[in-house]
């Protein structure tokens, strides 16, 4: 392995070299993308102390969606990042988290606390292109619960960057990489102000759901989880109680979910309709509707976001590079 040099983007550069996706390396020198040039100052470290701002870097569900029909509301796949203060959280490395990498570059050096739902492809295929884990001096919190099959989240992110299926290895990574299993039901402290719930989702797999509350907010990532046919998930419900703001899987609608030619009983995601009725359920004061699903198109989450907005008028539908700020009087939407 190469000695590690000293400019951190340089790094990057030799490290990486022309063993990775040109995707990455057309990136290093800071032509960084137009979407990531928009970012709110408020989201880097000179944010107010008190500040809890989730940015939604990647709303798309099970894979990536690009093109002119899906462009409003995004085809990354799943990537929140939740600033609490001075503290960055980032929940799931799906394609989004590539975009949140570039944005992050430009105040090195960084530490953040990245947590995992758990491993479908779609919610860690981004990681290997997260830049910043390439580069010395920045630090990375991982964290997630231990499979049913007993792999680590460790092992599950370093399986996904052996050859062949990608040219470099996790221990390229020159970041310090901190590893933490979660258990089933987890309560963690983030520094002194920042506490971290976690619940079971019922999903193919397993799946962990968490909660978490900064300066008497709360903010809950829910996702991939499918309702039950005949009660609450009492777990989810758990989970969201009473909560601010309410990031919920609702992938599909109740029609194509009970469709008699193709049915998505059993594929561990719910439908805006569920989503709806858990929020009322969980008191929630704010609903996010998350995790769409990759036939649907502009045009159609325009009318779910409708449908969604009748049922529940304080919700949005997930849209890629949305600031929600969570402020005393309510939910502010940047957009
Ligand atoms: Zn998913
Ligand atoms: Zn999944």
């Amino acid at each position: 392995m190469p000695d590690a040099p000293s400019s951190a983007v340089s790094a990057l550069d030799d490290r990486i070299d022309d063993r990775i996706d040109d995707r990455i390396d057309d990136r290093i020198d800071d032509r960084i993308d137009d979407r990531t040039s928009i970012s709110s100052p408020a989201m880097t470290s000179e944010g107010s102390a008190d500040d809890f701002l989730v940015r939604f870097w990647g709303v798309r569900g099970s894979i990536p969606t690009p093109g002119p029909s899906t462009v409003r509301y995004g085809g990354n796949t799943p990537c929140v990042e939740m600033c609490c203060g001075s503290q960055r959280l980032v929940f799931d490395g799906g394609t989004g988290i590539r975009l949140l990498g570039q944005n992050l570059i430009r105040e090195l050096p960084v530490e953040a606390h990245i947590f995992f739902t758990h491993s479908h492809w779609d919610h860690i295929q981004g990681f290997p292109f997260f830049t910043p884990a390439f580069i010395r001096g920045n630090t990375f919190h991982i964290y997630g619960k231990v499979a049913p099959n007993g792999a680590s989240i460790r092992e599950r992110l370093e399986d996904q960057m052996l050859h062949p299926n990608f040219p470099v290895p996790l221990r390229i990574m020159g970041a310090t990489l901190v590893f933490h299993d979660l258990e089933p039901d987890a309560q963690l402290q983030i520094g002194d102000r920042v506490a971290i719930e976690t619940g079971m989702l019922n999903h193919p797999g397993e799946a962990t759901g968490y909660r978490v509350t900064f300066g008497g907010k709360t903010v809950v990532y829910a996702t991939d989880t499918e309702h039950y046919p005949d009660r609450l998930d009492g777990s989810l419900l758990h989970l969201a109680r009473q909560a601010d703001v309410l990031i919920l899987d609702a992938t599909y609608t109740d029609e194509e979910y009970w469709s008699s030619t193709s049915s998505k009983v059993g594929w561990g995601h719910s439908t805006w309709q569920e989503a709806v009725k858990l929020a009322r359920a969980a008191d929630v004061k704010f609903l996010v509707i998350f995790h769409h699903d990759p036939v649907h198109d502009d045009a159609f989450l325009d009318r779910v976001g409708a449908d969604v907005q009748t049922c529940f008028p304080h919700s949005t539908m997930a849209v890629e590079g949305m600031v929600l700020a969570l402020q005393p009087e309510g939910v502010q939407i940047r957009l």
